[in-house]
């Protein structure tokens, strides 16, 4: 059990080294100082996605301004397994979901797709990101997840990158089941879930027409898209991630 386990942890935006002064941003001096309390010489955990974690101090308190110092390095940096998920928008909260739970699964990137029976196709990207913060921050992730532009699926397909294997869970009865194409897996993967509506009878042969898609079944019944992304994440965790 790490010793510093009960400290606050927080993102911040910033190049982390000893020594290095930050007043915070108004959001978290509040948190910090009017929700949690945190007095001058108390400490807490900074960590910016890149430069592992650090310890801080709070040096200053006022009604202005919350100012930390950095002390010292207490974890290196660490990155989660490279796994990409891209799923189609759904409703909100459950949109929400689907950010915090591939947040704590370990996902790399996530890439929201707009297929044709896409209901929810207008995201609010920087709300996204702070879902997913909040997230890393819990989770105690050293790194955060990218977060992808929003792009349609053929734009997606078209552009697809080389050598990374695309899994496409498909509610169609002939596809594979998952735990058989996960054992033969080799390399880079990403994930690809659909709306809640399903993808159209076009979209699942363009999908199946590439040669670097397989798609695979997640059993006899359907799963709401946010269930199916959080089952296919774990089970690519425990066959190919960190668990
Ligand atoms: N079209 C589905 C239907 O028949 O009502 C609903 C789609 S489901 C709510 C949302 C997405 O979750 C699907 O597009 C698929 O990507 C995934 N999914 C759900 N159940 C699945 C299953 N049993 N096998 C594979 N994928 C599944």
């Amino acid at each position: 059990m790490r010793e510093n386990y009960t400290l606050t942890r927080i993102y911040m935006d910033a190049a982390l080294q000893a020594g290095a002064r930050f007043e915070l941003p108004k959001a978290q001096a509040h948190y910090l100082t009017n929700v949690l309390r945190l007095e001058v010489t108390d400490e807490l955990r900074v960590f910016n996605g890149n430069d592992g974690e650090w310890r801080a101090r709070v040096s200053d308190v006022s009604r202005k301004k919350t100012v930390i110092y950095i002390v010292d390095q207490l974890r290196a940096p660490q990155s989660c397994p490279d796994i990409w998920l891209c799923f189609a928008p759904v409703r909100k909260h459950r949109n929400a979901f689907i950010l915090e739970k591939a947040t704590e699964l370990g996902v790399s990137l996530m890439q929201p797709v707009v297929t044709e029976r896409t209901q929810h196709a207008k995201l609010r990207l920087d709300k996204m990101q702070s879902q997913i913060i909040e997230a890393a921050e819990q989770t105690e992730r050293l790194d955060l997840p990218t977060l992808k532009e929003t792009v349609n699926l053929d734009q997606m397909l078209h552009n697809w990158p080389d050598k990374r294997t695309l899994i496409f869970a498909d509610e169609g009865e002939d596809a594979e089941p998952v735990m058989n194409v996960l054992k033969k897996l080799k390399g880079p993967a990403a994930l690809l879930i659909g709306p809640e509506g399903g993808f159209t009878d076009r979209e699942r042969s363009h999908l199946r027409e590439q040669k670097f898609v397989k798609s695979v079944s997640l059993g006899p019944r359907i799963l709401r898209a946010d269930t199916a992304a959080l089952s296919l994440l774990t089970l690519w965790q425990a066959m190919q991630g960190d668990w």
